[in-house]
């Protein structure tokens, strides 16, 4: 089969408007398309691929699960499953997992979650925020045009502005259930989240007795340059959900519950057939061991390189973005034809989400072609 053939295309529902390439093979921060050219990945499957194409922990760690056992389904335990949870546990906090397959099943999670917690059903969210394509995710999702074909969706939320704590305020109502943030927003445009307006929100959810939800799918698991990108913020939420990086590419979400205000699920509340994967949740618990304090630092030191690139860069670690003159989707053209993938977040925004692992001169390498695009 040729994918880059038009009539098999036409069998792939059009979600997606996809790059005229057909990769074949990855390795560290290089993908190989079908005709052996090689490219330099500054988007990294859109913040998955944490620690590089074929990583060998979790790739070892997967291949050894896969010759193990595949699947027992959640009535009953497995060991990767329970050693992940254990392990998110730890660099949380405190906190108890339920596992599903993807960021927008931990964003229902966690509605659901709230819903059942606080027996109430009002949601605030943010204006320019995404949560997900699923109808209770779409609908915390503060960008209409996403919406717009889609209503109804879950009543009840309200949006407020980020980084706007009167309107926070605002927006929320007696019965508000959770207040959901993402530290950054990622699809969004990249705009991070005060502090400020974090510990308002906290404070906020605690008058209220609402949760406060933290969606961490694109901004965990190391790519700011913390395990979690609320450790640098000095604000703990109640309810986080991560996805993406989790497992470097298999599919996996999760959602975390602190210990405090763990308790709220019962058996037959919620559940996934495939959630808890031992071989996902195995390529997990090698990821999650993988991101210590040195690949941390390296993060953050790496984020100082495209600072020193583009000043004017927003993000934090290696999740980060710039506003271009021109649409987006000519910086990216651009930039493939020389061989170096970066994505769009927004109309005119170019979003950079490199393997954590890029090396120096790769990153140089790849900022060095992004600044001939944006020059030329
Ligand atoms: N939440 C955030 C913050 C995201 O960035 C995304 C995806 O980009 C999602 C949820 C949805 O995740 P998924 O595409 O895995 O369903």
């Amino acid at each position: 089969m040729n994918p880059g053939n038009t009539v098999l295309q036409g069998r792939v529902l059009e979600t997606y408007a996809r790059q005229d390439v057909t990769f074949v093979s990855g390795e560290g921060s290089w993908l190989v398309d079908d005709s052996g050219t090689r490219y330099l990945d500054l988007v990294g499957g859109i913040a998955v691929v944490s620690l590089g194409h074929g990583h060998p922990a979790p790739l070892a760690a997967a291949h050894a699960q896969l010759e193990r056992l595949w699947h027992v389904s959640n009535l009953y335990w497995t060991e990767p499953m329970a050693e992940l949870a254990t392990r998110l546990s730890a660099r949380f906090g405190g906190a108890q997992a339920f596992f599903c397959n993807s960021g927008t099943e931990a964003v229902e999670a966690a509605l659901k979650y709230a819903r059942k917690a606080t027996g109430r059903p009002g949601l605030v969210a943010l204006e320019g925020s995404f949560h997900g394509r699923t109808m209770g995710a779409l609908s915390v999702t503060g960008q209409p045009a996403k919406r717009a074909a889609f209503g109804p969706l879950v009543p009840g939320v309200s949006f407020a502005t980020l980084n706007d704590v009167e309107s926070l305020v605002g927006a929320a109502r007696s019965d508000t259930g959770a207040i959901l943030i993402e530290p950054i927003q990622g699809e969004g445009g990249v705009h991070p989240a005060t502090p400020e307006f974090l510990a308002a929100a906290r404070t906020l959810a605690d008058e209220l007795g609402a949760l406060l939800v933290f969606d961490e799918v694109q901004t965990g698991v190391g790519r700011t340059g913390s395990f979690f990108c609320f450790e640098q913020t000095g604000v703990r939420p109640d309810v986080t959900t991560l996805a993406k990086g989790l497992a470097n590419g298999l599919p996996i979400g999760a959602l975390l519950v602190s210990d405090e205000a763990a308790g709220a699920f019962e058996p037959g509340d919620h559940a996934s057939t495939f959630g808890g994967n031992p071989v996902a949740c195995a390529a997990a618990c090698a990821v999650v061991d993988e991101i210590t304090d040195e690949l941390l630092a390296g993060v953050r030191a790496k984020e100082t390189l495209v600072r020193d690139a583009f000043p004017q860069a927003r993000g934090c670690g290696l999740l980060l973005a710039l506003d271009a003159d021109r649409p987006a989707g000519e910086v990216v053209q651009g930039a493939f034809d020389r061989g170096v993938l970066v994505c769009t977040a927004g109309p005119e925004t170019v979003r950079l989400t490199p393997p954590l692992t890029i090396s120096d001169e790769e990153l140089a390498q790849g900022l060095t072609v992004l600044q001939e695009v944006l020059a030329s």
